[in-house]
């Protein structure tokens, strides 16, 4: 039990952070091990649809099942992994891992669902992404409209003509892209809008201060309805209580992925969650 216990990790790794050079490369060493020795796991999300119930698609979340610190989230680790620049081998595995699963899904007779994965800033260092990415993907069978990229505004940043030709390229090849924790950042989705983003995901700082005094529920009006305006679709993040799921579902924003229907889980239960979802019965409650 006490491989399981995060709260252990969780000092461990914040002690880790304010540390010595050494101590990082350590975490570094280990990151690199985790990655050869299988320790890194995925964790998969529902993102559920608001007027139907369905399931509309899965986050694909990053975990380390450290031998001694237990499951290790990804705040603890994926800064090391940035630094290093292992966020690069790290996330073609995590690619080539939720292909992997969504061919297993036909094997469980369950229908094709979005699989979203997380792209780092520091991996549009490597300059053979493209190629890299669709090379994953098309090696493994799978339709490329069934993958989808998150990247926050601060991605995009660094050098913005370089990441505009990699989305271009890619959203050509059938892949597309969300933009994640939209409201942190300061671009305004204008902006944005010659790029190929189809989906803006509302950060969750916004829908849990939802209730509370002060501007959420203002700005989360402004995102969904220039979202729509723009033809992007609206997914918020981090619904946990009912009144967030209603004032979400009235205000027309399409999906949510919070702990109010799911909270990320191991593969063997996602499939045990896609079979038994019944989507009429989600929106009722
Ligand atoms: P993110 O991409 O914004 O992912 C959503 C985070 O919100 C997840 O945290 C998820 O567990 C959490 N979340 C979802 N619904 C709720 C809710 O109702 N309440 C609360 N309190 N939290 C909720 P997680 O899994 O800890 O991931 C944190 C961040 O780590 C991610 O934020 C993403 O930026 C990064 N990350 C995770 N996996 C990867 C990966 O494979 N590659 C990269 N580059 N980053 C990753
Ligand atoms: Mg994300
Ligand atoms: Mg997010
Ligand atoms: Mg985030």
């Amino acid at each position: 039990e006490a491989k399981r216990d995060t709260g252990t990790s969780y000092r461990f790794y914040n002690r880790e952070l304010h540390l010595t050079v050494g101590r990082q490369l350590a975490l570094e060493a280990d990151l690199r091990n985790a990655l050869r020795g299988n320790e890194l796991e995925l964790y998969y999300q529902p993102r559920i649809d608001l007027v139907t119930g369905e399931v509309r698609g899965v986050e694909c979340l990053l975990r380390w099942n450290h031998p001694e610190q237990g499951l290790v989230p990804p705040d603890q680790f994926i800064p090391a992994a940035e630094r290093s620049g292992l966020i690069v081998p790290i996330g073609y595995w995590v690619i080539e891992q939720a292909c992997e699963r969504l061919r297993a899904l036909k094997e469980h007779q369950l229908d094709p669902i979005i699989f979203a994965v997380n792209l780092s800033f520091r991996q549009f260092h490597d300059r053979r992404m493209t190629e890299t990415i669709f090379r994953i993907i098309y090696n493994a069978g799978i339709d490329t409209s069934l993958i989808e990229l998150e990247l926050t505004e601060s991605a995009m940043m660094h050098d913005p003509d370089y990441a505009q030709r990699c989305l271009r390229e890619l959203n050509q090849l059938g892949i597309s892209f969300a933009l994640d924790d939209f409201g942190t950042g300061f671009s305004s989705l204008s902006n944005l809008q010659h790029l190929p983003i189809s989906l803006v995901k509302i950060d969750k700082s916004f829908v849990q201060r939802l209730g509370e005094a002060g501007d959420a529920e203002h700005i989360i009006r402004a995102i969904i309805s220039l979202s729509h305006s723009l033809n992007m679709g609206v997914v918020a993040e981090g619904g946990e209580t009912r009144e967030q799921i209603r004032f979400l579902r009235d205000q027309h924003c399409d999906e949510v992925q919070g702990f109010y229907f799911a909270r990320p889980m191991p593969w063997r239960n996602l499939i045990e969650y896609l079979a038994a979802h019944e989507p009429q019965s989600v929106m009722a409650r």
